[in-house]
């Protein structure tokens, strides 16, 4: 790819893409590390026209988008305080996002009748990162019945979107147990095959070798256990699909929470 779009623009009009380790979703109440880190981010990131979502907790058979003017704020956990209950996340949504998105994605057949909304893994972060809820947003579902290479290929086609204006953000985790993770009020030492899966990650991510990103289910004991299921790693897959080689790749937030939860942001551009 040259160094200027299509339409002749500069390099620097091209959208960052970025993964964004969402973590615990009392991250919306808080005020720590990670959220400080998605606050700065909102303040570097050029400010996009709207935001293209995809969420771990959006994950059902289907490709599907929130195809509405005005999305609900969905608190889609339990056992939490009322507080988060109450948070409210009212940016507005962008039909014309949706149909662009249609447009790339076709000849898939993209859902656009099923309820949704924003859910925490779009609302936790972006609290912090806009907080005036003044960008729209548009959550795009993952489908559970496709194979990580599709996500990977989904991805490859929103590219475009980068130059206008969009900013695409998968939302999950690349280390995700919760069998492990600690609740508790006191800090866990992360465990080892999460910081070697975590390290194993970002070492591919540097060198641009996807291949093993993709078929990450043969990456041995370590990715057993730090994705013991898809939802929270594959938003990781249409942001690498996404990114060129020519960009340059940063990691603005990073930790390990409860001893097996990545907080790691990767952002390529
Ligand atoms: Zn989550």
């Amino acid at each position: 790819m040259a160094a200027l779009s299509a339409r002749g623009h500069a390099m620097s009009s091209r959208f960052p893409v970025i993964f964004l380790g969402h973590g615990n979703p009392m991250n919306a109440l808080q005020d720590n590390e990670w959220t400080r880190g998605w606050a700065a981010l909102g303040r570097n990131l050029p400010r996009p026209r709207a935001v293209l979502s995809i969420s771990a907790h959006w994950y059902l058979p289907a490709t599907a988008l929130t195809a509405t003017e005005s999305p609900r704020t969905i608190h889609d956990f339990g056992g939490f305080p009322r507080e988060l209950f109450e948070v409210q996340y009212p940016a507005p949504g962008d039909l014309d996002l949706v149909h662009r998105v249609c447009e790339l994605l076709h000849p898939l057949a993209v859902r656009t009748d099923i309820p949704w909304g924003l859910d925490h893994g779009t609302w936790s972060v972006l609290r912090h990162v806009f907080p005036a809820a003044d960008v729209p947003v548009v959550q795009l579902s993952i489908d559970e019945s496709q194979p990580p290479s599709f996500h990977y290929g989904l991805g490859r086609m929103l590219r475009p979107l980068r130059d206008e204006g969009i900013l695409l953000a998968g939302s999950g985790d690349i280390v995700h147990n919760l069998h492990t993770y600690a609740w508790g009020s006191r800090p866990a030492a992360p465990f080892d095959w999460g910081l070697r899966f975590e390290g194993k990650v970002r070492e591919l991510v540097l060198q641009g070798d996807h291949q093993p990103l993709v078929a990450y289910e043969s990456l041995g004991r370590d990715a057993e256990l730090s994705v013991p299921t898809p939802e929270h790693y594959l938003p990781l897959l249409y942001v690498l699909g996404a990114s060129e080689e020519s960009d340059p790749v940063t990691f603005p937030v990073e930790g390990m929470d409860g001893g097996s939860v990545s907080m790691l942001s990767v952002q390529f551009g």
